[in-house]
């Protein structure tokens, strides 16, 4: 683990197996960190923190600092993309354009807004003495030690998700990946290192949820802990952070609605449906895991996607014709076929895929059914985070608004159609985070991202990312 600028093994001496989910081999050791771990990571993090030299440092300092250190992720972009392959399973092509691309475009972005935080000034009416005026100046300060909690999916981008902001605006961190995926979060702050962030602005302690994550949650500390996971993990986080009043911004679970409209144009809509599930493998919290389409044009725009989903090349993420790589874990891959099961014994209709291909790994193919009679399915309500998408017919826009709006989730949402004015009605009747329409899956820096209802608090991204990361002072002036 790294943690100022010292390599350390876990007090404990204990370590956690690392494995390639390709070939289901063992690749790599990393410490299991626990509590003495994680005070050490704390307090390191909160002196540097402390010190003049982080958190007052000239924000174009740390603006240059960030952008130097995209600059060296990007430079080892090959290196770092072949780890995530190997740790991850993706394809290499994702790996590349998604992880690296988008942490190097994450990093700069957010490097722009260090020199860019402003607060306000603002004229108090407070009326006595008689003659005295008030003035305030509202500006807004780092919050101070960061705890990050990362899931596995997408390990080097949500890692850089949280840094980018926590640095640029003057915090320092603690980041723990996932148990599964945690090579490239410690060769990148091994680069930030080297970009010449101070020792102590980015530290990486490994371990596991419920000892390593907990202990980081539980710190007196940390002043902010960012978790981006499962709507259970993230439960547990929200009421301890409730119970010690600290601040928390969770990004949790989806079951993200695609809504077929009747005036799509069908092949754009069935290539966009079988994108929106199958991307990363269905390991997206907001993969389009349920599809709606009319009743008029169920079986051609379902038909279509189940013809995509058998065309896809499962397969190790090295080989360049691969589209689909493995589950990351096989723990992973036993839920996703166990959750396949439930939508054939509960009566849904299989229409692609539906099993593991014989070879060693974690790999499900990807899977397809068509649910018509409107019973209810755990497919349709549980989160499964794998290549299985189910298909539902509809008869009218009210229709489709109750269905889509009918889960326990608000992640994200797309809506297919040739009519902008449909969509736009629709987009704001959904109860989601985000809507695309005509596309799915689309994040960008500038774009605020987070959920409503279970899936989660707070919004990552954009000045949105700016304001959680810092906190409002008055400082207000009698004259
Ligand atoms: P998880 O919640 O089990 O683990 C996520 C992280 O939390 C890991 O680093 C894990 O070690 C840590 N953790 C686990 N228990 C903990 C505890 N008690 N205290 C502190 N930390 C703990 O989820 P997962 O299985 O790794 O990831 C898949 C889930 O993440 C899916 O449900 C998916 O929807 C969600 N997810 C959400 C988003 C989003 O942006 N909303 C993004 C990716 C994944």
């Amino acid at each position: 683990m790294l943690i100022g600028d010292q390599w350390r093994h876990a007090t404990s001496g204990r370590t956690l197996a690392v494995f390639n989910p390709a070939t289901g081999e063992e690749i790599a050791q990393v410490p299991d960190a626990d509590i003495d771990d994680v005070n050490h990571a704390v307090a390191v993090a909160r002196e540097t923190g402390r010190e003049p030299h982080w958190r007052d440092m000239l924000p174009a300092v740390r603006e240059r600092l960030l952008l130097k250190f995209a600059d060296l992720i990007e430079q080892h972009g090959d290196e770092l993309a072949h780890l995530e392959t190997l740790n991850q399973g993706k394809p290499l092509g994702i790996a590349r354009a998604v992880d690296v691309g988008a942490g190097v475009q994450w990093l700069r972005y957010m490097a722009g807004w260090a020199t860019k935080i402003d607060g306000s000034v603002v004229d108090l009416s407070f009326p006595v003495p008689e003659g005295t005026r008030y003035r305030a100046m509202v500006r807004r300060e780092p919050v101070g030690v960061v705890g990050a909690i990362v899931p596995w999916n997408f390990p080097l981008a949500m890692a850089i998700w949280k840094i980018a902001p926590a640095l640029a605006t003057g915090c320092t961190i603690v980041l723990k990946p996932a148990e599964e995926t945690p090579l490239t979060a410690l060769r990148i702050a091994e680069l930030a290192l080297e970009a010449g962030l101070p020792p102590g602005v980015l530290n990486v302690i490994t371990g596991r949820g419920e000892s390593a994550g907990a202990a980081l949650v539980a710190h007196p500390d940390v002043a902010k802990i960012s978790f981006t996971g499962s709507t259970e993990v993230g439960r547990l986080i929200g009421q301890r952070c409730g119970a010690d009043i600290r601040r928390v911004a969770l990004e949790l679970g989806g079951k993200s609605p695609v809504i077929v409209l009747d005036d799509c144009d069908v092949e754009v809509a069935i290539q966009g449906a079988a994108a929106g599930i199958f991307f990363n493998s269905g390991q997206v919290c907001t993969a389009g895991s349920r599809l709606y389409v009319p009743k008029r044009k169920f079986e051609q725009v379902v038909d279509g996607v189940a013809a995509v989903a058998d065309a896809l090349e499962v397969g190790s993420g090295f080989e360049m014709t691969t589209q689909i790589g493995p589950m990351v874990s096989r723990r992973h891959r036993e839920r996703v076929l166990g959750l396949i099961r439930t939508g054939t014994s509960e009566g849904a209709e299989l229409l692609a895929g539906g099993d593991a291909p014989d070879r060693p790994g974690y790999f499900v193919r990807p899977t397809v059914f068509a649910h018509t009679s409107g019973t209810p399915l755990t497919l349709v309500r549980e989160e499964v985070f794998g290549p299985v998408l189910v298909a539902m017919p509809y008869d009218t826009i009210d229709d489709v608004i109750r269905q889509a709006n009918d889960t326990e989730y608000g992640l994200a949402a797309s809506v297919w159609t040739t009519h902008i004015g449909n969509a736009m009605r629709i987009a704001d009747r959904l109860e989601a985070g985000t809507v695309w329409i005509n596309t799915h899956n689309v994040i960008d820096p500038a774009m605020p991202f987070g959920g409503v209802k279970q899936s989660g608090i707070g919004r990552e991204h954009g000045r949105a990312a700016i304001d959680a990361y810092t906190e409002c002072k008055s400082v207000c002036v009698a004259y």
